[in-house]
């Protein structure tokens, strides 16, 4: 039996990226790029008035002036007026300077009045009092933010929405990133019928686990076939698990443990999936199952993993040992992430002999450290206690009594950390 450790090393050495493919950037958010992303050109592309107000040559107001307005410049349109000494324009914020000024003043300090058909600005306005003005004062210039050709995105992170909108501020609408694998999920059991069913059969129960493992690929990014329910019996699970070997990734669900209707190592062995784990000192999970079917032909390398039937152990096993694998299919950085170290907020035991991944709520406490209360569990078939959890909190093997404020590792789920207690705004 494989530990913890071993058996991920095993799931990473042999997910292998499985190379890049281009998408349009509307599609990239959440993939894993494989490119450098450059600036296609200077930002600012021009000299750019970055507030509402006059375009004046610095010199001309030196210690206060009153200038007269030589024309406007709004955002978009190709300045077509010229500044001299003592004269001004109007500018808009994204505007381009005027030539000949070199800063701009905010109209807020500035004052206006006609004379005839010809209109001065004063600066400053009477009862304001703006920093003095200089060269440069209010403007971007060009290339002064960042130089056309300057690496923007690296290869290897995962593109934020922030990320989607550099692609579309330099014209990148496709761009290179790393192919995600195809997943592909069966539960095995003649126990097992569709949720659907009102009133399952005596001695029936309804499907869990392929819905709670497609709906995590899915949260994870990945397309999903999924494939119902297969029998307990050989050549009904071969015919299922031939389909799924179509896929990148195959997870099946059940019918790995010792019973005498558990034929999924036996089938998925004559199907020609070498296995490479059979067993990991892990509780919840120790009968998982980890393979590759690799035609070699030039055919589809499939990943399958044999979870089992018990949904928390599905769950864990999913989490703990195939999630790093979906993560290195895709290159992505920190497949092999460090875990996070949270304080106990009460004690945990585990006098058992193999590490316990249980379920657990963190939170921020007050001083801005995370806290973990564990959720209580009715056991290993209770799925709605990990529907509470927002991490696995570690427990490693024959640890008797570990006390609240001791430090364990916790493995982060969906909607980790709680933002802890509701704020309340101290003056009511
Ligand atoms: P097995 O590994 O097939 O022996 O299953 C272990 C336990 O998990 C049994 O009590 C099964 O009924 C249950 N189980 C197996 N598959 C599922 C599933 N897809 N949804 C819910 N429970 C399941
Ligand atoms: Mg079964």
């Amino acid at each position: 039996m494989l530990s913890v450790t071993e058996a991920l090393e095993v799931v990473l050495r042999e997910a292998r990226p499985l190379g890049v493919e281009t998408v349009s950037f509307g599609a990239a958010r959440g993939r894993v790029l494989a490119e450098t992303v450059r600036a296609d050109r200077d930002q600012p592309p021009f000299d750019r008035a970055m507030v509402d107000g006059i375009a004046v040559r610095a010199a001309s107001v030196a210690g206060g002036g009153r200038l007269r307005m030589v024309g406007e410049v709004a955002a978009g349109k190709a300045p077509r007026v010229r500044v001299g000494p003592g004269e001004a324009a109007s500018v808009m914020t994204g505007a381009s300077m005027p030539e000949g000024a070199d800063a701009a003043l905010m109209v807020e300090h500035t004052v206006r009045e006609a004379e005839g058909d010809r209109e001065f600005v004063s600066w400053p306005a009477p009862g304001t009092s703006p920093p003095p003005a200089a060269p440069g004062t209010g403007v971007a210039w060009r290339g002064s933010e960042i130089r056309a050709g300057t690496p923007l995105l690296a290869p290897g992170i995962r593109l934020s929405a922030a990320a989607v909108g550099v692609l579309a501020a330099v014209g990148r609408v496709r761009v290179l990133v790393r192919r995600r694998p195809r997943t592909a999920v069966l539960s095995t059991g003649d126990e097992l019928v569709h949720p659907r069913t009102r009133v399952p059969g005596p001695a029936r129960i309804r499907d869990a686990n392929s819905h709670l493992v497609a709906a995590r690929c899915r949260a994870l990014g990945l397309p999903v076939h999924r494939l119902g329910v297969a029998p307990d019996d050989p050549a009904g699970l071969a015919a299922a698990i031939g389909r799924g070997l179509a896929a990148d990734v195959l997870f099946l669900s059940g019918g790995v443990s010792m019973g005498r209707f558990d034929f999924v190592e036996p089938v998925l062995a004559r199907l020609g999936v070498r296995l490479l784990v059979t067993a990991v000192r892990i509780r919840p999970g120790k009968p998982f199952v980890f393979g590759v079917c690799d035609p070699g032909d030039g055919g589809r390398r499939t990943l399958v993993f044999g979870l089992p039937g018990n949904p928390v152990s599905a769950f864990t096993t999913f989490e703990v040992l195939a999630r790093p694998g979906l993560e290195r299919l895709e290159d992505a950085p920190g497949a092999d992430r460090p875990r996070i170290r949270v304080r106990l907020l009460a004690p945990m035991r585990n006098p058992g002999p193999r590490p316990a991944f249980l379920p657990g709520r963190v939170s921020v406490g007050a001083g801005g450290e995370l806290a973990a209360r564990p959720v209580r569990s009715a056991g290993s078939a209770d799925l709605g206690a990990l529907a509470q959890a927002n991490a696995l909190l570690v427990v490693p093997e024959r640890a008797g009594a570990v006390p609240a404020g001791a430090a364990v590792t916790a493995v982060p789920l969906a909607g980790f950390p709680d933002a802890g207690p509701v704020w309340k705004d101290p003056r009511g």
